[in-house]
């Protein structure tokens, strides 16, 4: 293990910057204890006219992702609200994840994933800045629990993922949903490099790699995750491009 990676330190080279947007991301959030990764159920959706757009928006990015082209499909549609459609895929990318590491969960214990990792080089701490103020070294299961939790919960914030018609998203908006994506790739870099034998013999494999090329394709197109983030999966990300090129 020569490479140990958490969030404070690895956001941008600039000291004041890299606290801010830890700050912007993690502070002033009243912290709801983790509800278990069983529990961590799709999005639901509501009822107003704000939610009925980002369903709208929802199902265009389905409709778009049938046609085949990613790089079309990841486009904010003409017209659109940028923060909209990263609500939107932030949400959807979300609840992808959720799914997918819930084909592999009962076999990612204490036991066998001791520390969240991603093959030798990589291990993640986990740190929210409000709960967890320093790095907090645990097992992947804990790790990916903490992570999901922060993120429902980030999602269901209506002061982050505005749901009355009108109210604005927060100015950060896009640096938080750059933060939750960041962290979601590392469940991605989890499966891969510790779980995807049991996800073949699922037969889960295929939806895996067509999930996780949408999500490179979503953050690539609006930069929202560094390539260093993104280094542990590299050659992944290069052979799943490559076939499309
Ligand atoms: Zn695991």
């Amino acid at each position: 293990m020569n490479h140990v990676d958490y969030d404070v330190k690895d956001d941008t080279s600039n000291t004041s910057d890299k606290q801010k947007k830890t700050d912007d991301c993690d502070t002033n959030i009243d912290y709801k204890s983790p509800s278990g990764i069983q529990n961590v159920k799709p999005v639901k959706k509501t009822q107003n006219h704000q939610q009925e757009k980002r369903t709208k928006l929802h199902d265009t990015r389905q409709e778009t992702l049938g046609a085949g082209n990613l790089k079309e499909a990841v486009r904010l549609p003409k017209g659109e609200d940028f923060n909209e459609w990263l609500a939107v895929n932030c949400v959807d990318f979300f609840n992808e994840i959720s799914l997918l590491y819930g084909c592999v969960s009962e076999y990612c214990t204490e036991k066998s994933c001791p520390m969240m990792s991603a093959g030798q080089k990589y291990e993640y701490l986990w740190m929210d800045g409000v709960k967890y103020t320093k790095p907090h070294k645990c097992s992947a299961p804990e790790y990916i629990d903490l992570l999901m939790s922060w993120v429902e919960y980030q999602i269901n914030d209506s002061n982050i993922f505005p749901v009355d018609d009108g109210k604005p998203f927060p100015e950060n908006f896009r640096n938080v949903v750059a933060t939750i994506l960041k962290r979601l790739f590392r469940v991605y870099a989890h499966i891969y490099y510790h779980h995807i034998d049991k996800m073949t013999q699922l037969v889960c494999h295929v939806h895996l790699n067509s999930c996780f090329k949408h999500f490179v394709y979503f953050v690539k197109q609006f930069q929202l995750v560094d390539e260093k983030e993104l280094a542990p999966l590299a050659n992944t990300i290069k052979v799943l491009m490559n076939k499309d090129a």
